[in-house]
């Protein structure tokens, strides 16, 4: 594994070097590439001064940001329960999401949490795409959802949800996308750093504990989502917290406390596209 990091990042200080660096954004094999480590260096930022627009730390990044379901999913039955094909399975294009016990929607949470995050990113620099315009619309289905960020060439995928589980469990955990051979294989290690990054942000941002009712230490390897197997970007999805547990549930229903999930998820992807 180390070797394998060491050659990674070998390879990519030739591509920077290859690229000149300052073309580097906009270039399909440099955004590939994974930033090297400069333990004891200036960020390589510094040296980069043709990077526009200079000095935003995100300049040159794509963020897709999916927040799960849609308000108009519950009305369309018929649209949402057809099946699609994730690799793995076959599954309906999209679902309704769950709800607190008060009524607060799962998808009204993604949506509020994405259109905070959003604008928190652009200020970086980043390059933000949605998956869904709004949140009155029905899907998109989860096989779309992917085809957006594969599309967008995205530096990192974040699917957004609320869990629906047994209201004696609570905290949140991230889902990472298991090796499905010969078709998601180049992301999941970059998957998992994201993951990794998007977990330690959140639990420090926002105080919840990891999920006490599902995967280890707040980490969850899944090969049933068709957002993770058809992405051919990193990708994890956050499950922010259980909504059908009246501790989370006040929480998610909180504006506040969105507003400090918005700022914690910012964190995670900026740790992650910073480190690669
Ligand atoms: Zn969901």
């Amino acid at each position: 594994m180390r070797a394998e990091r060491t050659a990674q990042v070998m390879l990519a200080a030739l591509v920077a070097l290859a690229t000149g660096c300052g073309g580097g954004g906009a270039s399909p094999q440099a955004r590939d590439a994974t930033t090297p480590p400069a333990p004891g260096t200036a960020p390589a930022r510094a040296t980069q001064p043709t990077t526009p627009p200079a000095g935003k730390a995100l300049a040159g990044k794509v963020v897709v940001l999916d927040p799960g379901h849609n308000g108009g999913n519950a009305s369309h039955p018929a649209e949402i329960n057809r099946l699609v094909d994730i690799i793995t399975q076959r599954k309906p294009c999209n679902t309704t999401g769950t709800s607190t016990a008060s009524g607060y929607t799962e998808h009204a949470f993604t949506w509020d949490v994405a259109r905070r995050l959003r604008p928190l990113l652009e200020k970086e620099g980043a390059e933000v795409v949605l998956t869904r315009p709004d949140d009155r619309g029905v899907g998109p289905c989860i096989t779309e959802r992917a085809a957006i960020g594969n599309k967008a060439r995205a530096d990192a995928v974040l699917s957004i949800h609320g869990d629906g589980a047994a209201p004696g469990g609570h905290g949140f955990h991230v889902l990472l996308p298991g090796l499905i051979a010969g078709h998601n294989d180049a992301v999941v290690a970059p998957s998992r750093r994201l993951g990794l990054a998007v977990r330690a942000a959140y639990r420090s941002g926002t105080g919840l504990p990891y999920a006490t009712y599902a995967g280890r230490d707040g980490l969850e390897t899944r090969t049933d989502l068709g957002g993770l197997n058809l992405s051919t970007r990193p990708a994890v999805f956050v499950e922010c917290g259980n909504m059908r547990n009246r501790g989370d549930a006040a929480k998610l229903a909180d504006p506040a406390f969105r507003e400090r999930i918005a700022a914690a998820l910012a964190a995670g992807l900026t740790t992650y596209l910073h480190r690669g």
